[in-house]
């Protein structure tokens, strides 16, 4: 977070050396999950970053992100609500003021979420795989019988990670 916070700092008194003027710096929260790396709230003065993304890209993220989400405040701040959001206004500050290039997108894998489940084994060829829930209701003494050959499922000590 103090990096971010330093990089933000950095791009903002760029843009005040540039235009002369201040601007008031954003609330920021790392509160952002799912698919994107970062959001401008435009009418808030806040920037969310998501925590994952940074933690597992953390140079690049400092490097373009934090600029990227930034330009957008400072390009409302400028021009107000009549441009578009990648338009040449937040182009010209990604580029000419940050040194930049003005991506649109990230490119950083979207985390995903795991889930951990334990291959269990009867008569039949293939193995069946449990929940987290199923695993644990069988530690406690439940036995699960297969119902295509009868035969008690029990657990092969094998976990399978999948996403
Ligand atoms: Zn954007
Ligand atoms: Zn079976």
């Amino acid at each position: 977070m103090d990096q971010i916070m330093h990089r933000l700092e950095h791009c903002y008194q760029l843009a005040e050396q540039r235009f002369a003027r201040r601007f008031e710096r954003p609330q920021v929260s790392l509160a952002l999950r799912g698919q994107k790396a970062g959001v401008a709230y435009l009418h808030r003065n806040l920037l969310r970053f998501n925590a994952r993304m940074y933690q597992e890209n953390r140079d690049d993220f400092l490097r373009q992100t934090v600029p990227h989400e930034a330009a957008h405040l400072i390009a409302h701040a400028l021009y107000g609500e009549r441009i578009r959001a990648h338009g040449r206004e937040w182009q010209a500050l990604m580029t000419g003021l940050f040194d930049l290039p003005a991506n649109r997108c990230h490119d950083y894998p979207v985390p995903q979420r795991r889930t951990t489940r334990y291959l269990y084994r009867c008569g039949c060829p293939d193995g069946i795989p449990f929940t987290a829930q199923r695993h644990a209701l069988v530690r406690r003494g439940r036995q699960y019988q297969c119902r295509r050959c009868t035969n008690l499922l029990h657990f092969t000590g094998q976990q399978l990670t999948t996403d």
